[in-house]
Formats: structure tokens, sequence, C-alpha cells
């Protein structure tokens, strides 16, 4: 029973469903043809069988009636055997062709009711006049001359109904044609019309299903989490984006609870790390007592390194605060050049210690643009930091700055190893790293995908165009201000 039903909501069941709606009007409009046919083949076969020959044996009744008549006031005048003989043939005649007319009334046909009234008559006078020997000793016409009129005067009424009925036939043959022709261009309308809106239904019915599959699919790939798809067929489709929901729902689970891990486990390092890191500060100035330079030496180190293991910490929990969204950007104007050498500054002894030349040729004439400094300023410095580190020394790093609609475009470009075009996709996500640098520079792949959300998040956009050995461009969009 559920098989049963599985298989009428089924995709199968549909294209069934549908075949059969369309074979039901094929069969429905090749039934009424054939009805029509047989109707016109009935009417023709009763015209040829039954009006043609009525027709023509009425023709030859009376002709042979007027050649009776005309042997018979022959035979009269002359007294010429011969003249007998012509009468009698002719009678002959028209007694085979009466027969004929009875015959089909036998065989249960239709004939005017005017052919007995002639056949009884004549019936009557040959009863009287048949006799050979009577009628040569006729002393006045045999058959008076105002019966055989009465005769032809009756066949040609009934001729007159046959022609009628001829008539009737042809008219009742031609309705049935054009209704056979017309039921035929309907029904192949009809078929046409359905073939073409069950194809467009049926495809419409797996097409959007699909498309809301494949953005499903999408939005798991480029975002990582997708919302729930809505497919309410219950065919295979429903199935199908039911399994999607649920795989997605599990992989959100799953990601909430890494990014819950991770921040919880960041937050436990983090704290007392922070403390260590306090107290070796403390004990390298000497406050704790005295230490020889070696010793201080060694204490910087440490506090270097945990300094480092606390930033990568901040990064990995900044992460996970900016994909669950929970964070507050607050934009203001900010004139590009002044936020753009805010953060060379930051980043100058970096890019002095690497020997790499910054570059920022910045209009002062810029309109400003809206975002949270304290944000951007990390957008920038995570592009120029990554800049300066994958740049050979001697090389130049430069930004620009240019106005495009209601949009700043930055780039910031280098001379660096560049990016091969199969991973430039993959650079943004999170701890992603390219292959050619990741035994021989440090990082976690996290700088550009905090970047990506921050600049998304200003409802910017970020992208990248490099060729591989020739450096790397990378660009984002932000809005004007008051736009
Ligand atoms: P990290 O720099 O910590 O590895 P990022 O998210 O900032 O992480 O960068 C991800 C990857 O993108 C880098 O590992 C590197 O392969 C590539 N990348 C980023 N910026 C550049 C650049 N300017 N030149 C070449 N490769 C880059």
């Amino acid at each position: 029973m559920i098989d049963a039903m599985k298989f009428i909501s089924g995709i199968t069941g549909k294209l069934f469903g549908w075949y059969f709606i369309f074979v039901l009007i094929f069969y429905g409009t090749v039934f009424i043809l054939y009805d029509n046919i047989q109707q016109m083949m009935k009417i023709s076969e009763n015209i040829i069988n039954r009006n043609y020959k009525l027709s023509s044996a009425s023709k030859n009744m009376i002709e042979n009636l007027l050649n009776m008549e005309e042997n018979e006031k022959k035979y009269m005048v002359l007294k010429k055997e011969e003249y007998l003989n012509y009468f009698f043939s002719a009678q002959k005649e028209f007694e085979k062709s009466l027969a004929e007319i009875s015959e089909m009334e036998s065989k249960a046909m239709e004939v005017s009711p005017n052919w007995k009234a002639i056949k009884k008559n004549y019936a009557q006078y040959f009863s009287q006049a048949q006799d050979i020997k009577n009628i040569r000793s006729a002393e006045k016409l045999w058959i008076p001359e105002h019966a055989i009129n009465k005769w032809i005067e009756q066949i040609s009424l009934a001729r007159a109904d046959n022609e009628r009925e001829i008539e009737i036939a042809n008219m009742e043959l031609n309705l049935r044609g054009q209704l056979a022709v017309r039921s035929g261009l309907i029904g192949l309308g009809i078929s046409t019309l359905v073939g073409l809106l069950g194809g467009m239904m049926l495809a419409h019915s797996m097409v959007r299903p699909l498309r809301e599959l494949l953005n499903g699919i999408r939005s798991i790939s480029e975002e990582r989490q997708s919302e729930p798809i809505r497919i309410r067929s219950k065919d295979e489709f429903g199935e199908l984006a039911n399994a999607f929901n649920e795989m997605a729902f599990r992989l959100k689970e799953e990601q909430k609870m890494r990014s819950d891990f991770i921040s919880m486990l960041s937050h436990e390092i983090r704290t007392p790390l922070t403390s260590i890191r306090e107290s070796v500060n403390l004990i390298a100035e000497g406050i704790m007592g005295a230490i020889n330079d070696r010793q201080r030496k060694f204490l910087e180190i440490a506090s270097l390194e945990i300094g480092r293991v606390c930033e990568l910490l901040n990064r990995m929990m900044q992460v996970s605060c900016l994909e669950s969204g929970a964070f507050n950007i607050k934009p203001c104007p900010l004139t590009p050049d002044v936020f753009v050498s805010g953060c060379l500054d930051q980043i100058k002894a970096a890019a002095e210690s690497k020997g790499v030349m910054i570059e920022a040729d910045i209009s002062r004439n810029l309109p400003d643009m809206m975002g949270d400094a304290k944000y951007l300023q990390q957008v920038l410095g995570n592009l120029l930091g990554n800049a300066i580190k994958f740049s050979p020394s001697g090389s130049r790093i430069s930004i620009n700055i240019e106005p495009d609609g209601k949009q700043l475009i930055f780039t910031v470009s280098d001379d660096g190893p560049g990016i091969p075009e199969e991973e430039q996709a993959f650079i943004f996500n999170k701890y992603y790293r390219a292959k050619g640098v990741r035994d021989h520079q440090d990082g976690m792949g996290l700088g550009l995908s905090i970047t990506k959300h921050i600049v998304e998040a200003h409802g910017g956009t970020i992208w990248v165009k490099s060729d591989e050995g020739k450096g790397s461009t990378f660009g984002f969009s932000l809005p004007k201000a008051g736009e």
C-alpha cells in the first residue's frame, strides 16, 4: 500500500499519469474519427447499394414503359409480330427492374412506398392482360395509355424521393466529414497542448527542486552552511531535499560544536597565558629581584612567543565570533587618505625590517567612506601584512583607491609569488593556506577569512587577481559615506 502510494506520488508515477492522459486523449480522438468514418462508410454504401440502384432501375423502368407503350400502339396499327416481341422484351426488362426493387425491399432496405403501389397496379393489369392470345386478338390497347402514364408518374415520384435521399445522404456525408476533420484537429490540438503543458509542468516540478538543491549545495560550499531548502513535493526530490536538510543540519551542528569548542579552548588557554606573560614580563623587568642579561634575554623570547600564541588565540576567537555573527560594527564616515596613513604607521616597522617599500598614492579628493575604523584597519592590516610576508625583500607594494559608483575600491598589489589559479577560490576559506607556502611560511590561514567576513559585514566584496610568479592584487569595496 505504502509502495503504491510512493509510486503514485513519485516521478515515475507522474510520468505514467501524464502518459495515461496523453494516451486517453489520443485514443478518444481516434475513436471519434473511427466512428465518423464508419458512419460515412455506411452512408456511402447505402448510396451505392440502394440509391444508385434505385435510380438506374427507375430510369430503365420509365424507358421500358415508354417502349412498351410505343410497341403496343405500333402493333395495334400494323399487327406486326416484331412489335409484339419488342413489347415483350421491354416488358421483361421492366419486370426485371421491378424485381430488383422488390428484392431490395425483401433485404429490409427501405424503399419508397410508391414502388409498392406501382407493383400492385402493374400486377393487376397484367393478371388480366398477360395472356398472349388475348393480346393478339385484342381490339384496343391492352395496357391503356392512362395506366402507363400513371406508372411513369409514380416512378418519377419514387425517383424524386430517391434523389432527395441521395441529397440528404450527401449532406450527412459532408457533415460527418467536417465533424471528423474538426474532432481530429481538436484532438490534435488538445494532445499538443496537454503534451506541452504536461512537459512544462513536469520540467518545472523537476527543475525547481533541483535549483533549490543546487542553491543549497552552493551555499554550503561557499558559505559553509545552508538554510533548510523547502521542497513540498512528495516525490524523490522531496526525499532528496529531506536528506539534504538533514545533512545541512548536521553540518551546521558540527560546525557550531567546533566553533564553541575553539572559543572555549581559546578562553581557557588565553587567561592563564596572559597571567604567565604578565609574570614573565615582571620577572624580566627585574621587579621580582635582580636577573642577569642572559636570563633577561630568554625571558624576553618567552614573552614574545607567549604574545604570538595569544595573538593566534585571539584570531581563532575572532573567527568564531565573526562566523556566529555576534559582533557589531559601528560605521562612521572615514577619510580614505587618513585611514590609509593610520594603517601604514602600524605596519611600517614590519615593512622596513623585511626591506619592502610600500607606495600609497592616495588622492585627498576622494569621498569619505562608511565603516568601522577598528575593523577596517584589520582588513587593510591583514592584506598589507600578507603582502609583506610573501614579497621578496627589496620589492614594492602599492596601495590604490578608486571611486566606482557608490563605492570605493581599495587594491593592494605586491610582486610576491602569486597564487595558483586553482587555489584562488579557497584562500578566503578558514584555515586554508596555499600548498606552495605551507612548508616555509608561518600562519594559520585565518587572516583572509576574517578579512572577508569584515568586508562583507560592511556591505562590500573582496577578490583576488593573481598570476602565479607575477604577484597578487587583492581588492575590496566599501560603501561611500552618505550613499
Ligand atoms: P596566513 O597568511 O596566515 O597563511 P591568510 O588567510 O592571510 O592566512 O592567507 C591564506 C593563504 O593565502 C596564505 O597561506 C597564502 O597561501 C595565500 N596568500 C594570502 N596573501 C597572499 C599574497 N599577498 N601573496 C601570495 N599568497 C597569499
